[in-house]
């Protein structure tokens, strides 16, 4: 590969925050988007809410200042060829004013906005036009739009790029075996940086998006031959503890939960570890699934723990438990930054299972003959949190549980080493949770309705996107809010709940409103995990188009948990077309799993998955919303080839990559 003059310069620090430390780092630095900057749009005949790319000439600017030192820049801008002008706005970048000077030739993207007769665009992204511009690499094509930080402009990094690609010596080996007419490795860097069209384009991508699917598939299954191959330590059965607990239950377990509690009683009784996912929507009793399964272990004398992301939920889970498990014996232990297990409870007849945070997986934390380990959330914890967990024990059974549905499709492929179980139906009695679309203008009315379902002694959830007053997107804060409801509804009514108050007020606040002594929840989505109150009715869900739809159905799940008829009010603005096709969804469906399809098909995977959790390579420029096609043939040729030669020895390039990860692959680290 070509050795570019700025490497040999000291790195600075800017490429090191990039992570860009090398030409091969460089290279793998790919577009965020493109600008077709052949063909300039018109701003000035453009319809509001487009997107458009323009060059042109600064005319005139100036800084309006209001109080509190807020202020914003505004640049009369106009367009090449044209008569009629446009304003750019920044808000609190005054030192902008020396920057865009008048006169200052730049190109501008972003979207338009019509505010009486003006049309402005607020932030645009920009890139001023310089002399010494090669048209080859930064205009007049399909220019590459780079992520990027401060002290690199798009010119610095465009440029060195296109050093870099175009040396005479670029050469990129190819690294996997590529069924189909895929190109080249070296032609497909060269074309996702400096596409010819938008067909070269497309082609690189899928190239190098194949390339990406390729190498998870071969790590998913290298993973699986790993957990194959170890046993576990489990003894013979000593007690008798989940017949007569399953007796003592006040209802029945779903058919749902009976065939799952089968599924994983099989997978406990074998030698090599369980290592199985769970899915169910949100109230589908996942819990209960999870009891079934540490007494199971209990039953064998070995202990269980249940890993929560929150310390509330670790709170009721803990609570939970000890009320379905009163008259057993066992020992139910919460382990969180502020509580840790009394020596007292500790040996108890029937064993013990412990329930807590991130405190369960520190050094110090000792789970003596763990058998069992079960994550519940398990999104929202990273590879590395998950292996610390697991190695508290020895070849331990891994139940791992998620509500946020995965499509089938994608689940099959992306937790390819994990066995998959789903709880598809609902305790019964459940009503259906009405939804609807609100403005904000209508806010008195929801009020209104709160008032009343406070008289009937029900409680209600408000929540909020962000916690502090952001000027920027102009969200009400959680903290307003709350002064706002004190005052709707009466001091003595509201609680507040979010990420940054401190644990022990948390609970507090918490408490406040389970017991039903206030009535009003205003929070951050800190709500959406596992929180359950069974006589809150309302959930109002304020920027709501701010939220993504899995997010969305999360936060709504925390009411509907009795046979109370419950309500969850969206109240937004949703600006767009995508934006209300979201919502309306809400309106139609309480089906988590085509929710989480549509979400896919809106929004790609990222969010949905927590794949940038799981220990797989990153997906940087597959996408597997449209990729499907691309993933399965992916896993096809990945099989194909570990089948052919399981260690790889004529692909040397993989396995030189594979290394990257194999650290990470393993039944100690599995999803
Ligand atoms: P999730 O899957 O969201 O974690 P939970 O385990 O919290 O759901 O269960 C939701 C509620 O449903 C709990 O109050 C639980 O006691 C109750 N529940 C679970 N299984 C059943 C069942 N088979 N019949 C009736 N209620 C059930
Ligand atoms: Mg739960």
């Amino acid at each position: 590969m070509a050795t570019v003059q700025s490497t040999k310069k000291k790195v600075p620090e800017a490429w090191a925050k990039l992570g860009i430390l090398s030409d091969q780092d460089l290279i793998h630095h790919f577009p965020r988007r493109y600008e077709d900057r052949s063909l300039w749009s018109d701003p000035i005949s453009a319809t509001e809410g487009a997107t458009v790319t323009t060059r042109g000439k600064i005319v005139s600017s100036k800084n309006n200042r209001w109080r509190g030192g807020r202020s914003s820049f505004e640049a009369v801008f106009q367009p090449q060829g044209m008569f009629e002008s446009i304003t750019l706005v920044w808000y609190n970048m005054p030192f902008f004013k020396n920057y865009l000077k008048e006169g200052k030739e730049l190109i501008a993207h972003g979207r338009i906005m019509i505010s009486g007769k003006k049309r402005k665009i607020m932030h645009p992204e920009i890139e001023v036009i310089t002399e010494d511009m090669h048209c080859s690499i930064h205009l007049d094509r399909l220019t590459p739009i780079y992520p990027t930080t401060t002290g690199l402009s798009q010119r610095v990094i465009r440029s060195r790029m296109h050093a870099t690609l175009s040396g005479e010596d670029f050469y990129v080996q190819e690294m996997v075996p590529l069924p189909g007419n895929f190109v080249s490795a070296t032609e497909a860097y060269r074309e996702i940086h400096f596409p010819t069209t938008p067909a070269s384009l497309e082609s690189a991508r899928q190239r190098l998006a194949f390339e990406e699917l390729f190498l998870m598939q071969i790590l998913l299954a290298k993973r699986r031959q790993n957990v194959i191959s170890v046993h576990k330590k489990r003894g013979k059965k000593k007690r008798d503890l989940v017949e007569p607990w399953l007796k003592s239950l006040s209802f029945q377990p779903t058919n749902a939960q009976s065939r799952v509690f089968a599924e994983l009683d099989e997978d406990l009784a074998r030698e090599r570890p369980m290592n199985r996912l769970l899915q169910g929507d949100v109230g589908s009793g996942k819990t209960l699934v999870a009891c079934h399964a540490m007494l199971r272990t209990l039953e064998c004398g070995m202990n269980a723990a249940l890993l929560a992301p929150t310390e509330t939920l670790a709170e009721q889970h803990a609570r939970n438990l000890r009320k379905l498990l009163e008259p057993f014996d066992v020992s139910v232990q919460v382990w969180t930054k502020n509580q840790k297990p009394t020596g007292a409870g500790l040996f108890t007849k029937n064993g013990i299972i412990f329930v807590g945070t991130h405190a369960l997986f520190q050094a110090k934390a000792v789970l003596p003959s763990l058998g069992l380990g079960v994550i519940d959330e398990q999104h929202k914890f990273g590879v590395l949190q998950r292996r610390a967990f697991l190695a508290k024990g020895e070849n331990t059974d891994l139940l791992v549980m998620t509500a946020t549905p995965i499509p089938r499709t994608l689940c099959l492929t992306l937790y390819g080493d994990l066995d998959v179980s789903v709880l598809d139906e609902m305790p019964p009695g459940r009503k259906e949770i009405k939804t609807v679309l609100r403005s904000a203008e209508e806010l008195s009315k929801v009020w209104a309705y709160i008032k009343k379902e406070i008289q009937k002694d029900r409680q209600a959830y408000v929540v909020y996107p962000v916690l502090e007053e952001s000027e920027k997107l102009d969200l009400k804060s959680v903290k307003v809010a709350f002064k706002e409801m004190q005052g709707i509804f009466g001091e003595k009514e509201v609680v507040m709940l979010h990420g940054k108050m401190d644990p022990e007020e948390k609970m507090l606040q918490m408490a406040e409103f389970r017991t039903g002594r206030k009535h009003v929840m205003v929070a951050t989505s800190v709500i959406e995990v596992g929180v359950d109150v069974p006589t809150a009715t309302m959930m109002v869900i304020e920027h709501a188009e701010r939220f993504g739809l899995a997010q969305l159905h999360q936060l709504r799940g925390r009411v509907g948990r009795s046979d109370l008829q419950s309500y969850c009010v969206l109240v937004g603005e949703p600006k767009g077309e995508e934006s209300w096709k979201r919502l309306k969804i809400m309106e139609e469906t309480q089906d988590g799993f085509r929710l989480a399809e549509e979400d896919l098909k809106i929004r790609g995977p990222g969010n949905i998955l927590g794949a940038e959790q799981s220990g797989l390579p990153p997906l940087r420029v597959a996408n597997l919303g449209r990729d499907m096609l691309l993933l399965s043939e992916a896993r096809k040729a990945a099989s194909e080839l570990m089948e052919r030669e399981p260690e790889l020895e004529n692909y040397p390039a993989l396995r030189e990559r594979l290394k990257t990860y194999e650290v990470f692959a393993g039944h100690q680290t599995a999803n």
